[in-house]
C-alpha cells in the first residue's frame, strides 16, 4: 500500500496464476501447460531471427504482425477469414485486456459465468466494468438459454470449452446466443477449442458481434512465447487496432512473431500432440473414476474432479509432498475440486501411482497405470 498509489489500485483484486515453482523434476499438472514441445519448425524459425549476431533485433518488430496474421488467415481459410479480420496480441490475456477496454466495457453490464476464467473480474475491476455472473447449472454446464431473451445484457464472454470446468458447448449455442443479443459484442475465449471443441471462427463472417480469442500457449505449446489473437468483423478488429496503438504498438517482438507464425504453419505437428493429449487425457479420465473421482465431461487438455471421501485441498498439498502440482481454487462452488492438467503418459501414471497411495493404498492393481 502507498498513498502514490492512483485510487483504482487498492480496489483491484490481480488474478493469481498457478505456481510456476523453482524446483526440479515436478509433475506439473497446475497451469494447464502442453506437456509437449512446440514445433521443431517453429524453433527453426525463431533461431532464424537470431542469425547472425542478432541484428535483426536493432530493428523494431512489425507493429501489426502482417505476416503472423496472414499465417493465421490461411490456417482459416476454410472459413474465409482473411488479414483485415484478425487481432494479434502479447498472449490472450493481452488480446482479452485490450478486448474487455475497447468492446466490453457498455452501457449495460457485461455477463460471464458465476465459475469460469479468473481473470475477468479482474479486468473488470481494472477497467470499471460493471459485471453480472450467470450461475452454470448443477453439472456445471453453461446453458445458452441464460444467454437469451435478456434484454439488458451489455456484453457476453464466456470460454469455450470453459475454464476450469473443462466442458464445451456446441456451435448451434454460440450462434443462438450471439443472434439473440446482436447489439452486444459476444466474446467467445477458445483457450483450450483445440482439445476437442469446435471453432466459432466458423460464424465470424455471418456475426458481426462475435469475436473469437484464441492463444499459442496451450495446443500450440507456446505457452512462453506469449502470443494470441482474436477474429472477427473488421469493425471490431480496428477497434482493437485503435486500443492498442493507445497503449503499445509492438505487443508481439520478432521472435515471437516468427515461432507463433511457423507453430501454425505446422499442421502435422499440431495435429500429433494434441491427438496425445486428447487420448490421455480419455485414459486419465478412466483411471481416476476407477478410483472414485467424479470428473466433468472435458473437452479441454484438463480434467476438473473431484472425490467424495476427499477433501480437495488437503489432497492438493498431499499430492505437492509427492512433487505434483495439480490447481485447486479455493471459491463458492468449486472448492471441493482439482483441475488437473493432462502431462505425458508417464506424468498421469506418476499422478495415478500417487493418488493410489494417497487414497487406496491397497487397490493398486484394478489401476491400468502401466499399460501403453
Ligand atoms: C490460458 C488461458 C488464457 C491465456 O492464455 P495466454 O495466451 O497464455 O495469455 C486465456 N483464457 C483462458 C480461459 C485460459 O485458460
Amino acid at each position: 500500500m502507498s498513498r502514490f498509489w492512483n485510487p483504482v489500485v487498492h480496489t483491484l483484486l490481480p488474478y493469481v496464476p498457478g505456481e510456476q515453482p523453482k524446483i526440479a523434476q515436478l509433475v506439473k499438472l497446475n497451469t494447464n501447460e502442453n506437456p509437449y514441445p512446440p514445433s521443431p519448425r517453429a524453433v527453426a524459425a525463431m533461431r532464424e531471427v537470431l542469425a547472425g549476431e542478432g541484428e535483426l533485433l536493432r530493428l523494431y518488430s512489425d507493429p501489426e504482425g502482417q505476416a503472423l496474421k496472414a499465417a493465421i488467415a490461411r490456417r482459416y481459410g476454410a472459413y474465409g477469414i482473411r488479414e483485415e479480420q484478425i487481432f494479434v496480441g502479447n498472449g490472450s490475456d493481452e488480446v482479452l485486456a485490450l478486448v474487455f477496454l475497447a468492446l466490453l466495457k457498455q452501457a449495460r453490464p457485461l455477463y460471464f459465468p458465476d465459475v469460469t476464467y479468473s481473470f475477468y473480474p479482474s479486468y473488470c475491476r481494472l477497467y470499471g466494468i460493471d459485471f453480472v455472473t450467470v450461475p452454470l447449472d448443477e453439472h456445471f454446464a453453461l446453458r445458452a438459454d441464460d444467454y437469451v431473451g435478456s434484454a439488458d445484457m451489455g456484453a457476453i464472454i464466456f470460454p469455450n470449452p470453459n475454464a476450469p470446468t473443462g466442458r464445451a458447448i456446441s456451435l448451434d449455442d454460440i450462434a443462438a446466443v450471439v443472434r439473440a443479443n446482436p447489439n452486444a459484442p459476444v466474446v467467445i475465449d477458445e483457450a483450450y477449442v483445440d482439445f476437442g471443441a469446435d471453432t466459432a471462427i466458423a460464424l465470424v463472417n455471418e456475426y458481426p458481434n462475435l469475436l473469437v480469442v484464441q492463444t499459442f500457449s496451450k495446443s500450440r505449446s507456446l505457452a512462453g512465447l506469449r502470443a494470441g489473437f482474436a477474429v472477427g468483423d473488421v469493425a471490431l478488429i480496428e477497434g482493437l487496432v485503435r486500443v492498442k496503438n493507445s497503449f503499445n504498438s509492438y505487443p508481439l517482438d520478432r521472435v515471437a512473431l516468427a515461432g507463433a507464425a511457423a507453430a501454425i504453419e505446422d499442421e502435422a505437428w499440431f495435429e500429433e500432440t494434441r491427438q496425445k493429449v486428447m487420448k490421455s487425457r480419455e485414459k486419465l479420465a478412466d483411471n481416476l473414476s476407477r478410483m472414485g473421482f467424479e470428473i466433468i465431461p472435458s473437452a479441454a487438455n484438463f480434467l476438473f474432479v473431484r472425490h467424495p471421501g476427499y477433501d480437495a485441498a488437503i489432497l492438493a498439498r498431499q499430492l505437492r509432498e509427492k512433487r505434483i502440482l495439480a490447481r485447486h481454487f479455493e471459491q463458492p462452488r468449486i472448492r471441493d475440486f482439482l483441475r488437473i492438467t493432462i502431462g505425458t503418459e508417464v506424468e498421469c501414471e506418476a499422478l495415478i501411482a500417487a493418488l493410489i497411495q494417497i487414497l487406496q493404498p491397497h487397490e493398486e492393481k484394478i489401476y491400468d497405470n502401466h499399460g501403453r
